[in-house]
């Protein structure tokens, strides 16, 4: 599959710069450390909506989009910044001061400093740059490109519940004391996901990961870039791949499940792959069902099976994309 953002590479190639690819980029901070970092955008009606998600949402998320590629390296989230453009209508509701309540909330709860960004006025919607950064020992940081031949591929979590979510808010089911308690689960899902980053940075403690993504775009486009960055083709179970415990009240048959859990995106969940001699680090979390062994890396060159009902087809991705 080609990446959205192959333009840009053989532009930099022009110019003999490094790769780009990651969720973060790595670079060097001192002999000890790795500096990564990572910016992600969002704008208003493409990214969210305002009428779906109120201003404390909507900050938490912009920290915890960008918090997500930070565990995706397995780092330690250490700084941020922060930069918005917002109509002059909007700034008058007091939007800020809320939106702000739920970034720094965030922030706190993993100890990030926010150091900087910058303020400006839109003709009618807002953007928002968060920009997060990290430390991780050097060369430790955990990339796309670790994945070997017979890995066993790895999600810290359930999925297809922010989809779900998404297909609520489109239903105009909303956040609010009406809404049932399995919705608000889904809402909040997809409105206030939690960034893995203690997990995260347990695995790269023990070595566990070759490699490591984060579920933004949605497990079939997420595994197709591992696959495409490490040189390798994937095998997954549909049996195997584990499903919010709230879908079935929106999904009803297990196809629907398995499109949200596979495309859906924006769980926020981790996917990696360990070595199988180094599975014995992460047995406890997969007897817990904390993580969730999905399938394996094979050598089909960027060839992503799924297995279904003792069936082979192979998987597109059609997760999340702009273009
Ligand atoms: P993620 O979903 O992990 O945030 P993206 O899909 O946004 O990642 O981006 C994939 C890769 O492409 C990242 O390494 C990112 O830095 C890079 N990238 C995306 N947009 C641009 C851009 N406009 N210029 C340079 N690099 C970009
Ligand atoms: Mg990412």
């Amino acid at each position: 599959m080609k990446s959205e953002f192959e333009f840009i590479e053989k532009i930099r190639g022009r110019y003999s710069l490094g790769k780009i690819g990651d969720d973060c980029a790595v670079l060097p901070k001192d002999s000890k450390t790795d500096l990564v970092i990572t910016t992600d955008l969002l704008v208003e009606e493409i990214d969210f909506r305002r009428d779906w998600m109120s201003p404390k949402f909507l900050g938490h998320k912009a920290m915890a989009v960008s918090l997500s590629d930070v565990a995706a390296m397995g780092a330690k989230p250490v700084w941020a910044l922060l930069s918005i453009g917002i109509p002059e209508k909007i700034w008058k509701t007091g939007f800020v001061e809320k939106f702000y309540d739920g970034y720094f909330r965030l922030a706190q709860k993993f100890d990030v400093e926010i150091v900087g960004g910058d303020i400006s006025k839109t003709p009618d919607k807002i953007v928002i740059d968060s920009i997060v950064a990290g430390e991780v020992k050097k060369g430790k940081a955990i990339l796309r490109s670790g994945a070997q031949v017979g890995d066993l591929i790895v999600v810290s979590g359930e999925l297809g519940g922010a989809a779900a979510g998404l297909k609520l808010l489109e239903k105009g089911i909303f956040y609010n004391d009406s809404a049932k308690i399995w919705q608000r689960k889904l809402l909040l899902k997809q409105l206030q996901p939690l960034p893995r980053i203690h997990a995260a940075q347990d695995l790269n403690e023990n070595n566990s990961a070759t490699s490591m993504i984060d579920l933004s775009d949605g497990l079939s486009s997420d595994l197709a870039h591992v696959c495409r960055e490490s040189k390798v083709g994937a095998k997954i179970f549909a049996d195997q791949i584990p499903f919010h415990k709230n879908l079935r009240a929106v999904a009803k048959s297990f196809d629907e499940k398995l499109n949200l859990a596979l495309n859906g995106g924006e769980d926020y969940e981790l996917l990696f792959t360990v070595n199988p001699k180094k599975k014995f680090h992460i047995e406890n979390q997969l007897k817990n069902r904390h993580f969730f062994y999905i399938g394996d890396i094979t050598a089909n060159e960027e060839i992503i099976e799924l297995i279904y009902d003792d069936k082979t087809e192979i998987l597109q991705p059609k997760g999340f994309r702009h273009f």
